[in-house]
């Protein structure tokens, strides 16, 4: 596995930097740099974007299943390279392996593979009246994505822009970025014209925002913190730019008083935790009756102590470190500051777990007596904690759940299915469970509020990276 990164893949092949600065990639785990990509600047996304729009009147005239075919092979490329993914970006992010494996390796396939069948469901040609309605490629994208679920995030981005049509630049996380290299291994086998996907790295101000700000790209797509897509929609407004922002949440798990609590409350748990909690839909709010208060908090303290923090990379651990120092400081100071407010700590807290001194491990950690309005219960911590918030009626658990200013997931249980689903219509987020419903990575993805626009994942997600023009005859 190659970790040591000097070159950009711009215009159909690996090319050198303008500058030689490096970046180095840490492991989480160890805190041992494990390899280094280069730090790109404004020129490198100037060649980039330059390569990306010199293609677009090529790429764009492919027939659009040919393209989705290309597409899909990115999927068969990935998956020979599976065991070789997983454990690259466990390393790099800290995820369990049997879940990096299924998730961080496994989901992208899915993504490149499905093109195909996706593109089938969209009409790129309609007719009203005398206009012949046809959908066009947006033009040249600009991609930046993420660190939590990295190649998953790149996948849902590039996948269809390509299959519509566009040509890309990517800006992968500088956090996690190594994965984009091996991706753009498997892009580059495939032979696809030059120009139509690059690869620039390096940071969030410099590369980032010159990508963003590139006269020549036509749409931006995002996702990353609420912060970040707010100044990149600044940009987009600037010129004029379509732009799709996929941010932040903070998802309420409604647990309603007729729900099977040791179910609900163990997926709920389990739900949070996943990945350390660096999940944008995590349910980090878990709603209860308050009638049921301390039943609820004492199978979420069962929950949390059965998990297994440590080495990502042995056997049975469901819970590795954060992916940086700054994020684990960032989430232990959110713990403290749930003390402060007077939440009630269940179990965790803001020192290292025993026995971990060296990786950036956090305490999986439950508080429960949280009013809905302490900072644990409103901002969004990307790290184990839960909150367990005490409701009185169905009215008043729609009501907490609806104050965040994010609107992204959320989860309801109940015995009754028709109440769940009931419930589940008053909630204003783009997605939400109902009794155990699972992630469906062909469903429309994306937030209500500050959690963003657009919709990522299957048909919808396509029809993102289309214009619409009328012909009119
Ligand atoms: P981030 O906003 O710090 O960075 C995301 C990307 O933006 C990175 O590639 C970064 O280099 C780049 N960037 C940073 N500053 C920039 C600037 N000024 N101009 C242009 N690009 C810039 O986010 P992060 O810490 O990498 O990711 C965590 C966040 O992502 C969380 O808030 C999480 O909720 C969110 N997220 C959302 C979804 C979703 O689909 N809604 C999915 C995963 C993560």
């Amino acid at each position: 596995m190659n970790t040591e990164r000097d070159e950009l893949f711009i215009d159909g092949a690996w090319t050198s930097p303008s500058g030689s600065q490096t970046m180095p990639v840490e492991n989480p785990t160890t805190e041992d740099v494990m390899g280094h990509i280069p730090e790109g600047d404004a020129q490198d996304v100037d060649r980039a974007v330059k390569a990306a729009a010199g293609a677009l009147d090529e790429w764009s005239q492919v027939p659009a299943e040919e393209r989705a075919a290309y597409v899909a092979k990115i999927a068969e490329g990935l998956a020979a390279r599976q065991t070789e993914l997983a454990e690259l970006v466990t390393g790099e992010l800290g995820m369990p392996i049997n879940w990096s494996n299924m998730i961080q390796a496994g989901l992208p396939q899915l993504t490149f593979g499905s093109m195909p069948d996706v593109l089938s469901q969209v009409a790129l040609e309609e007719e009203i009246g005398n206009a012949l309605v046809v959908r066009e490629p947006r033009g040249v994208v600009a991609a930046i994505t993420p660190w939590n679920y990295p190649l998953h995030q790149i996948a849902l981005k590039i996948a269809p822009a390509l299959t519509a049509g566009n040509t890309v630049v990517l800006k992968p996380s500088e956090v996690v970025p190594l994965n984009a290299f091996l991706l753009f291994e498997v892009i580059e086998e495939l032979g696809l014209p030059a120009g139509v996907v690059n690869l620039v790295t390096g940071t969030g101000p410099v590369v980032g925002q010159a990508l963003a700000e590139h006269s020549l790209v036509d749409m931006i797509t995002f996702t990353g913190s609420t912060g970040t897509g707010k100044r990149l929609g600044e940009v987009a407004a600037r010129q004029v730019k379509r732009i799709a922002l996929e941010l932040g949440g903070k998802s309420a798990n409604i647990i309603l008083d007729d729900a099977d609590l040791e179910q609900a409350v163990g997926a709920g748990v389990f739900n949070c935790y996943l990945n350390s909690s660096q999940t944008c839909i995590a349910q980090t709010r878990m709603l209860v009756p308050e009638s049921r208060l301390d039943e609820a908090t004492d199978i979420a303290l069962t929950n949390a102590q059965a998990q297994v923090v440590g080495d990502p990379m042995a056997e049975g651990t469901t819970l590795g470190p954060l992916v940086s120092a700054a994020q684990r400081d960032r989430v232990r100071n959110y713990i403290d500051k749930g003390v402060a407010e007077g939440a009630t700590l269940v179990t965790g807290g803001s020192e290292a777990p025993e026995g971990l001194d060296k990786g950036y491990f956090v305490q999986p950690t439950v508080f429960t007596n949280v009013s809905n309005d302490m900072t644990i219960a409103q901002e969004e911590i990307f790290g184990p904690v839960l909150s367990i918030i005490p409701y009185r009626d169905d009215d008043h658990a729609v009501e907490i759940a609806n104050d965040s200013q994010y609107g992204l997931s959320g989860a309801v249980w109940s015995g009754d299915d028709d109440r769940a689903m009931g419930v589940a219509r008053r909630i204003r987020t783009g997605q939400i469970e109902v009794n155990g419903g699972s992630f469906n990575p062909m469903a429309p993805f994306g937030g209500y509020k500050q959690s963003g626009h657009g919709r990522e994942a299957g048909k919808f997600g396509l029809e993102e990276f289309f214009e619409v023009k009328a012909i009119l005859r």
